[in-house]
């Protein structure tokens, strides 16, 4: 009886997946997907691209200023989108955005935790626990609270896909980035875990890792290595010979948003021109 039972429940499970796959995988038509860090670099470039294939976008980032020029840039898409400020580590800033998207659109169907910074390179026996902690705050209390809060809504509708940010730093370590490393570590982990506890309820989460960027945060790089005592024979090896373009990553993202992704979840995804090689 319980075997019978099982066959069915797999069929079911089977015809949803094929009529999930027979949507065009790059049609991100009346999803509401909400975008943090949608200021700057992979959240812009992700906003301006979902927004293309249909998506409707809450943007959100800390600085009001970028935030509403990809507002503007969206617009020229023809997309529908509003734009919310919060720190993302700031658990009423991530109630209210979550609150805002579920007033506008009436749903999440995507949440793309995506908001991170940089900390400064330094060896780790010098690393001030307020520095420490304020990585800690942004990179991995952001994405807990982001999901947290989406989690919420998508448990109450049956449906919805968690996709964060985390990094190649997220499977193994960069050089005097010990912050940064252990954050998107924990990012990874934060993935597995929900992946895990809502499989069976509609709902899938997934991590991407960038290796390099081509972005404001990529930008400060060079100074900041300047600045430090890192090593930089040992920094990482661009092996395709560029960063990528933060729209490289913007066609992961919207892949992962679409239905062409029904299969995948609790997958920590590289996007790192071959770095971990
Ligand atoms: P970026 O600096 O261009 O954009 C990050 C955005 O997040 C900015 O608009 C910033 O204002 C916003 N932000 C920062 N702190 C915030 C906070 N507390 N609350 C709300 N918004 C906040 O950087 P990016 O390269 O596009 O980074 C996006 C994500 O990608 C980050 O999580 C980063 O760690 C990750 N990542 C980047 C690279 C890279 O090489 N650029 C590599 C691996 C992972």
């Amino acid at each position: 009886k319980a075997d019978l039972a099982n066959v069915t429940f797999v069929e079911e499970e089977t015809s949803k997946a094929t009529q999930a796959v027979k949507k065009k995988s790059d049609s991100l038509a009346g999803k509401v997907i909400t975008i943090t860090g949608a200021g700057s670099g992979i959240g812009r470039a992700s906003a301006v691209l979902m927004a293309s294939r249909g998506a409707k976008l809450v943007l959100v980032d800390f600085n009001e200023a970028t935030g509403n020029e990809t507002l503007e840039l969206v617009k020229e898409q023809e997309g529908e989108a509003i734009f919310v400020q919060a720190d993302v580590s700031n658990e009423e800033h991530v109630q209210n955005y979550i609150q805002k998207a579920v007033e506008t659109f009436g749903k999440i169907d995507v949440a793309f935790n995506n908001a991170g910074i940089i900390q400064k390179f330094q060896p780790f026996h010098e690393t001030a626990l307020s520095d420490f902690s304020r990585i800690i705050d942004v990179n991995l209390k952001g994405i807990f609270l982001g999901m947290k809060h989406a989690l919420k809504v998508m448990d109450q509708q049956g449906h919805g896909h968690v996709i964060n940010t985390a990094s190649t730093t997220a499977i193994r370590a960069e050089h005097s980035l010990a912050a940064y490393t252990a954050s998107k570590h924990g990012v990874a982990g934060l993935t597995k875990a929900a992946a895990i506890e809502y499989v069976r309820k509609g709902i899938r989460v997934n991590a991407i890792c960038p290796g390099g960027v081509a972005t404001s945060l990529t930008a400060a790089v060079p100074q900041m290595l300047q600045d430090s005592d890192y090593m930089p024979e040992e920094f990482p090896n661009m092996r395709m010979g560029r960063y990528a373009e933060p729209e490289e990553l913007a066609e992961l993202v919207a892949f992962l948003a679409s239905d062409g992704s029904s299969y995948m979840t609790g997958s920590i995804i590289l996007a790192d021109g071959g770095l971990t090689l």
